[in-house]
């Protein structure tokens, strides 16, 4: 179903994102038919060029990050036409007035910065001071939204000198997975798991979100960051929160973001002995994490694990453990549930101990399944094993499948249509910054130094410790 008519401004549009998933992932929503066919798509960058510059520029980026089946769409030539590009100084008078008259009245106008968040509020303030937007336009910004409480109250108030709440899309890509939607599918859709949804029945819930990838190009910005600010405080803590919240009275952007608030807000603070931070050592001709970042001396963690806590009625005693990292042993994002084991095995001790997990895919492949335990065939008595239940959508759909959108297109034509539901609200921000402060405080305080972790590993020991401690272990990253 095509969007309304629109104009999209990406502002940032020659840069690396922009490049490698929102050009692209636009094609594709072009090549589904979901783009109305005058929507524009206008680039502001600071990069001199024309809209022919640009329209080579976009082609080249989908031939080299859209694979070879998009890169052979015949379509692509009329989607080229669709882009424009005006060169824009976000903190001067350039280009702003040619960007008003590239745009429409009538449509849907919506403004990507998909910039550093040093320049939202330049990029705001024009917005509305050239009259480029109204109260009906969109503005969308990317993380990291703030390195603390404080910067992402700052960011806030700057956005919302110029734009209502509801005119602001904050982007956590990691909610435009489908497989991330599929999980409040299954929660509310079905009566089967949410009577068994709290720490009655469910012993414990993991995390893990592991690259294989170091730092790359973005030693700078990563060293003053870190694994806890650029993926805990947003990607995992979105996680966490759409696992671990009340059923919302509907499905709608703010009944689902107040949920969400509140498990950030009864969230436990965090001892220390239950956070272990990690930097990779060189390994071959592999460089360490200090010699990626440059610094011999940092103290900035490649990987976190922590255990925590929920204090409400529906978590208490059911603890979260969360663990993220780099140059680790594959690529996977995978939330898992795992079930307790049930009062009594009437199988003794040929049956073995056996419980369900629920495992939820994010990548490299989206999936879901569920371990259950059934007979092993065969005349081997009573022994019982675990089997997966496949819950992929993939494959229960079909070729259709290959049509689900990735997340960021997905999430870029909600814009358009105005549904803020996958998109973190300002106070939601504000309190998983006020949660993760004080941890990061507590580390510096005591100069923490992090472990080191070999390269293809799971991280250090000490995280693996965290849950034996328990007597529970990590699913496998593979
Ligand atoms: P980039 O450095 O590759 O691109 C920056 C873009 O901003 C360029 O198009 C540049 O021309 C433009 N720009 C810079 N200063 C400007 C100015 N004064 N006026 C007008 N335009 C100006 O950066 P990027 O990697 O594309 O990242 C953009 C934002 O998205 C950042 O906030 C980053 O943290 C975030 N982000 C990036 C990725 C990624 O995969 N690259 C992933 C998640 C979030």
């Amino acid at each position: 179903i095509p969007v309304d008519d629109f104009d999209l401004v990406i502002f940032g549009g020659t840069g690396d994102l922009a490049r490698r998933k929102i050009l692209p992932g636009l094609f594709r929503r072009f090549c589904a038919g979901q783009m109305p066919a005058d929507a524009r798509i206008i680039g502001a960058a600071r990069s001199e060029m024309d809209s022919d510059g640009f329209r080579t520029l976009v082609r080249d980026a989908i031939i080299e990050f859209g694979g070879d089946d998009l890169s052979s769409r015949r379509e692509l030539p009329d989607f080229l036409l669709q882009l424009h590009y005006v060169t824009t100084d976000a903190r001067g008078d350039g280009g702003w007035k040619e960007l008003a008259a590239q745009m429409r009245s009538g449509v849907v106008r919506a403004f990507y910065l998909s910039v550093g968040p040093g320049l939202f509020a330049d990029i705001a303030e024009r917005l509305t001071s050239f009259g480029l937007a109204d109260a009906a336009s969109r503005i969308v910004v990317e993380k990291p939204f703030g390195r603390d409480l404080e910067t992402a109250r700052a960011l806030n108030h700057d956005l919302a000198k110029h734009f209502d709440e509801s005119q602001i899309y904050r982007i956590d890509h990691y909610l435009g997975k489908e497989t991330v939607q599929n999980l409040m599918a299954v929660r509310f859709g079905n009566i089967l798991f949410e009577p068994l949804w709290n720490s009655q029945y469910i012993d414990h819930i993991q995390i893990t979100v592991a690259e294989t990838v170091g730092v790359g190009g973005r030693g700078g910005y990563y060293d003053k960051s870190g694994a806890m600010r650029d993926m805990v405080q947003n990607h995992l803590m979105q996680l966490l929160c759409l696992i671990a919240m009340e059923p919302p009275s509907k499905f709608d952007p703010d009944a689902v973001r107040d949920e969400k608030l509140k498990v950030i807000r009864a969230l436990d603070d965090v001892e220390t002995h239950h956070i272990v931070r990690g930097q990779y050592s060189a390994h071959g001709d592999m460089k360490s994490y200090r010699q990626d970042v440059e610094n011999e001396r940092s103290f900035t963690e490649s990987f976190i694990a922590l255990k925590l806590q929920l204090s409400n009625w529906r978590w208490a005693g059911t603890p979260f453990y969360l663990r993220t990292g780099k140059r680790m042993k594959a690529r996977s994002s995978e939330i898992t549930v795992v079930f307790k084991d049930p009062p009594h095995s009437i199988f003794g001790d040929e049956g073995g101990q056996h419980h369900n997990e629920l495992s939820i895919q994010l990548q490299p492949n989206e999936g879901m399944t569920l371990d259950v335990t059934i007979k092993e065939p065969g005349p081997g008595g009573m022994r019982l094993v675990d089997v997966p239940l496949d819950m992929t959508f993939a494959d229960a759909l079909g070729p259709e499948a290959d049509d689900v959108p990735d997340a960021y297109e997905r999430l870029i034509m909600d814009v358009i249509r105005g549904n803020q539901t996958l998109f973190m609200r300002g106070d939601e921000v504000e309190a998983a910054w006020s949660w993760t402060d004080p941890l990061i405080e507590k580390w510096q305080a005591r100069s923490d130094v992090p472990k080191p972790y070999d390269i293809g590993s799971n991280g250090p020991e000490d995280a693996l410790m965290l849950m034996h401690r328990d007597g529970r272990r990590w699913r496998d990253i593979k």
